[in-house]
């Protein structure tokens, strides 16, 4: 038997910093406008989340283009990324373990989450496989301070797709981090993707893909 352990992969922060990431969790509907796009609506109960493994994400520019499907959509997303952790956070704890923000890529199987969700099965199929997530260069929050108003968007081949603000979200960042803290212990490197604004739609081989939340690096990549 040879093989090595897994590597947590490192992000990159506008400040040269190479730091790990530990989870990738996911939020999902957390868009009125959205949720309804999909059918559905935002729960003001609770957030609803996934995760993705972290040997899933990528850095680009090159984004392959899975298999198993015929439909992958592209989804936008603020990434609050944790630099310490606790359990049951306060809203003002849950604050203090941001570490920084990007731009994040949230790629889906759309037609596989259709079939999952009609058998009543988990996302996984849908939401995890190589390169299904995307993250760009982390701006610390000493830079940004807590994100709560900024344009969000995202264009395909020059094309605005979708736009919006992420004063949008139903939860914001503070309050996804504490509500995921009383599920389980967070940690510093984990990565929260906070949702997608509404406009998602499926890409091909060959797309040209830029993200951009204003305070943040853009993110850039092609489908191959
Ligand atoms: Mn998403």
């Amino acid at each position: 038997m040879n093989w090595n352990s897994p590597t947590h992969p490192e992000f990159l922060t506008t400040d040269g910093r190479r730091l790990p990431i530990n989870r990738v969790f996911c939020i999902a509907k957390n868009y009125e406008e959205h949720a309804k796009e999909m059918g559905g609506e935002v729960d003001r109960k609770a957030p609803f989340h996934f995760q993705k493994s972290f040997d899933a994400l990528t850095f680009g520019p090159e984004v392959r283009y899975p298999t198993q499907t015929d439909d992958l959509h592209h989804e936008v997303e603020l990434v609050a990324v944790l630099g310490q952790g606790g359990r049951h956070l306060s809203l003002k704890d849950a604050e203090a373990t941001i570490f920084g923000y990007a731009v994040g890529l949230d790629f889906t199987r759309r037609d596989r989450q259709a079939e999952a969700k009609e058998k009543g099965r988990p996302w996984e199929i849908a939401k995890n496989f190589d390169d299904a997530g995307v993250i760009g260069v982390v701006t610390p929050k000493t830079e940004t301070g807590f994100m709560e108003h900024a344009a969000i968007s995202l264009d395909v081949n020059g094309e605005t797709r979708q736009s919006g603000d992420i004063d949008q979200m139903a939860y914001n960042t503070v309050e996804l981090i504490a509500f995921l803290s009383t599920l389980q212990e967070l940690k510093a490197g984990d990565l929260v993707f906070t949702g997608t604004p509404s406009g998602v739609g499926a890409v091909v081989r060959g797309d040209h893909l830029v993200g951009k939340i204003d305070g943040l690096q853009d993110l850039q990549m092609t489908i191959v």
